[in-house]
């Protein structure tokens, strides 16, 4: 699946991954979802705010155990991230229907639109409107580089707008989550593991800073009369390192708009988002408090503490364990936001597997994960369904 998978958006100067929610490639990564979909006879449908559900039993009767990922990518991904949960959701049905298990709680595959917020800037943009964490007004006023909102992308993909939002119906069939995910860190490789869990997602956020000043000549315009925001932008990210540092999290300034973006012109605006992650949320709060000193910023996304709920995470260690081949299953945190924490943040019981990534590099075509390391994380995957489908 991950080879039919693998043309689908890919740069071919980089071999990155360009899948942009509801992007040429998104679409046809939604079709693909469908075609597997059907071609199991699982009942497939997308929600309000466009998520696929693909559903062994019927979620009406009585809430499901889900599984599942997404398939958008960041720009110039990797082919893992999010595919690879997917795929493994599929592989394991496969698995547990070879091994003639019959669900009696029914089981569902979900695919979460824009989990990466690429194109619009806010991550897990399906599961906040799915959960009503995001307003949709918000939502469907947001922008991406071409000026396009989100209202008029769905319109053109011929979605309801209008239908975006908070749905408890299609929220009350899944009774629980499960989301497997390459890890995107080096935890797995140092501790000698295919398979990990989840222990916690740590509380991150992104904000939008901007540093205004005067458009210039960059030829004729004397340096003492210059008001250049990019000199403002670079003592900031210096800032940010050496805050980040003292506080013992992690912070990235990763985008940059520059306007007019001249390179013979002394910028007039620079525009800037900064990401924050780090174990505890006063310290990251306590960052981005010392760097909006001063500074025009705006809080577009924050995603507080997720701790997975134990009980489910030690079932899930103890199932995952059971699988030739993983050996021990260690417990770990990660920096990463997943839909999974989203849907925990909403009461939904929900649990995290990782696979193994050797070179410990994600948003990055580097990113990888052996053969061998994937079908140990189906296999996992597949005795933990069958531990909480029974
Ligand atoms: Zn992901």
């Amino acid at each position: 699946m991950l080879e039919d998978l693998a043309h689908i958006g890919r740069d071919p100067a980089t071999g990155g991954y360009l899948r942009d929610a509801w992007s040429a490639a998104d679409m046809e990564l939604r079709e693909w979802f469908w075609g597997e979909a059907r071609r199991r006879g699982l009942d497939v449908r997308e929600d309000r705010n466009g998520n696929l559900w693909a559903w062994w039993g019927d979620p009406s009767r009585r809430p499901g155990v889900v599984t599942g990922s997404h398939l958008d990518s960041v720009r110039q991904g990797g082919a893992f991230d999010g595919p690879l949960g997917v795929v493994s959701a599929f592989a394991a049905l496969d698995l547990l229907r070879e091994r003639g298990f019959e669900p009696s709680t029914p089981l569902g595959v979900a695919c979460f639109t824009d989990e990466e917020g690429a194109r619009f800037g806010v991550p897990c943009l399906g599961s906040r409107l799915l959960t009503g964490v995001l307003d949709p007004a918000r939502a469907l006023a947001l922008t991406d580089d071409a000026g396009e909102s989100l209202a008029e992308v769905l319109r053109r993909r011929g979605r309801t707008p209008e239908g975006l939002g908070v749905d408890p119906v299609t929220l009350a069939h899944v009774g629980s989550y499960v989301e497997l995910h390459v890890e995107q860190g080096r935890g797995l490789v140092d501790l000698d593991a295919p398979v990990g869990v989840a222990s916690a997602i740590w509380p991150h956020g992104r904000w939008r800073f901007d540093f205004h000043g005067q458009a210039n000549h960059a030829g004729t315009t004397r340096l003492e009369d210059r008001d250049d925001p990019m000199l403002a932008y670079a003592a900031k990210v210096l800032a940010a390192r050496e805050a980040a540092v003292r506080h013992g999290i992690v912070a990235t300034f990763g985008k940059v708009r520059v306007s007019p973006n001249n390179a013979n012109a002394v910028p007039g605006l620079v525009s800037a988002w900064l990401d924050a992650r780090g174990a505890g949320e006063e310290a990251v709060r306590a960052l981005v408090a010392e760097l909006a000193e001063g500074a025009d910023v705006r809080e577009e996304s924050w995603t507080p503490i997720v701790e997975f709920e134990p009980l489910l995470r030690d079932r899930i260690a103890e199932a995952a364990a059971q699988t030739p081949g993983s050996g021990a299953v260690p417990v770990l945190a990660t920096g990463a936001g997943h839909d999974a924490g989203i849907l925990a943040g909403a009461g939904v019981p929900s649990a995290m597997l990782f696979v193994r990534n050797p070179t410990g590099i994600s948003h990055s075509p580097a990113e990888h994960a052996e053969a061998d390391d994937c079908a140990a994380g189906v296999r996992a995957l597949a005795n933990v369904l069958e531990e909480l489908c029974r």
